[in-house]
């Protein structure tokens, strides 16, 4: 009796296949390394198998896994989670403006750091630094990496080796690795913690100070708020301590807005503006956050500091680069006209959605939704409560609505008809991202300004 042959036997090679003809169309197009590495794959895949080659698949395989190598990873996706900065997916989408000015140096060379008047060598934060002090009222900005990079050359800058008095109430983790204690160490200076978490007085200020202190501090506790018997120093009066114990006065504000939001009805988030007018020699805030630009963390304040700032190395490792500067120059000049930044800038225009807008866009959309998701799940509009994010005002809600997807499976199934679903919708060309919540899948349209691709990517893939 005949012994079944090994069909692993019967595996062309590597060569062989980079030879085939429409192989070898792939390798010029693609180039030998990138296919080999692919065909490698594909064989170890065959080799784990019992089943007998077949060349026809195998090549479309190959095909298909040369496609996926080169898909880009960073994609644009719909952000249905109803927190619309939401720092794992891009925090602030940019304006028109900004794009346009992005492409319009990306491209080629550009004046990053040329003055075209003088010919001579130019400073990159130039062309951002005196609208950020228009717009602000401070002497002088610069401009890095993110807030974190800020708030890190600061205290590097001006408390390298000495200590930095900071509230107890106010050491905060904002999420990721910043935790204010740890920035602390990195810069090399000693934090020393002044009064206790829920009230820190005047006294307790000034009782801290010595010949080792180097700077104040007051960090803007974003991503929480501590209620009850509570106490702090205002701005206004730390400034006064600081200034009469001849020590900065340097304020982390985080979010930070460049206008008053409430006149959009959203919650008041504080500005680079007050904190300065309280007397803070510096303010250091992101770019995009509630500013709705760029990752970008912004220093503005008294000129001597800031050249400080400037002339220390790190400023060099943590300044921002052309596509930066260019988008931030763009954001910034929004500003200009106020009456029209909710309408040109989209973080805002996401934030200024009216709950009853968002309701309109709801039902328009339910029977899309609900004819992609077939008979396996009730589809709803459900008011839901979303949040600005990134820290800002983490107990303010913003009301809005959702499209509630309900799975009708027996209630042990739920949890992985809810996964399939959410598996499905981030499947999709440009992926979904809602929220699970209570045993539904949330998709808060708060952020959805493309209905159409929004539709017509359900209509083309149906949930399997
Ligand atoms: C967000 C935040 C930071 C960090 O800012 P990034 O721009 O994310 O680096 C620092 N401090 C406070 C108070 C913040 O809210």
């Amino acid at each position: 009796m005949d012994l079944p042959v090994d069909p692993r036997r019967t595996l062309p090679s590597v060569d062989q296949i980079l030879g085939w003809p429409l192989i070898s169309v792939l390798v010029a197009q693609q180039g030998a390394t990138l296919v080999k590495r692919v065909v490698s794959d594909e064989l170890a895949l065959l080799r784990g198998q019992l089943a007998p080659c077949d060349p026809d698949a195998l090549v479309e395989n190959i095909h298909r896994g040369v496609t996926r190598l080169l898909a880009p990873s960073l994609r644009r996706v719909f952000n249905l989670t109803g927190t619309v900065l939401h720092t794992n997916l891009g925090r602030s989408p940019l304006p028109e403006e900004a794009l346009q000015a992005i492409c319009a140096v990306a491209g080629g060379a550009s004046n990053l750091e040329y003055d075209l008047q003088s010919s001579r060598r130019g400073e990159r934060d130039s062309h951002v630094e005196d609208w950020l002090c228009r717009l602000t009222g401070a002497e002088a900005a610069l401009v890095v990496n993110n807030n974190a990079a800020a708030v890190l050359l600061s205290l590097n800058t001006l408390a390298q080796g000495k200590e930095v008095l900071v509230s107890r109430g106010e050491l905060v983790e904002i999420g990721g690795a910043f935790r204010v204690p740890d920035i602390m160490r990195r810069a090399q200076c000693r934090l020393h913690e002044v009064g206790t978490t829920n009230r820190t007085h005047p006294r307790d200020f000034q009782e801290a100070i010595s010949s080792r202190c180097a700077l104040i501090m007051t960090v803007h506790t974003s991503n929480y708020v501590i209620q009850g018997f509570t106490a702090r120093v205002p701005e206004a009066r730390l400034a006064q301590i600081a200034a009469e114990a001849e020590l900065p006065y340097v304020v982390d504000l985080g979010s930070g807005s460049l206008v008053d939001l409430s006149q959009w009805g959203l919650p008041r988030e504080p500005t680079p503006m007050e904190s300065l007018a309280h007397g803070a020699d510096l303010v250091t805030f992101s770019g995009d956050k509630l500013l709705g630009g760029p990752q970008a963390g912004i220093v503005v304040g008294r000129r001597a500091l800031i050249e400080r700032l400037r002339r220390n190395p790190l400023k060099r490792a943590l300044r921002c680069d052309k596509l930066t500067l260019a988008a931030l120059e763009a954001v910034l000049k929004l500003y200009a006209n106020p009456a029209r930044l909710a309408e040109r800038l989209p973080s805002l225009r996401w934030l200024t959605r009216a709950p009853a807008d968002i309701l309109v866009q709801a039902q328009r959309l339910k029977p899309s939704l609900a004819s992609w998701a077939g008979a396996h799940y009730d589809v709803s509009v459900r008011p839901v409560m979303g949040q600005i994010g990134s820290g800002a005002q983490p107990v303010e809600e913003l009301p809005s609505h959702a499209l509630a997807l309900t799975p009708l499976a027996a209630r042990r199934q739920r949890a992985g008809a809810l996964k399939r679903l959410q598996t499905a919708l981030l499947a999709l060309p440009t992926p979904v991202i809602g929220r699970i919540h209570d045993g539904d899948l949330l998709l808060d349209l708060r952020c959805l300004d493309d209905d159409e691709t929004f539709v017509s990517q359900l209509r083309a893939a149906p949930l399997p």
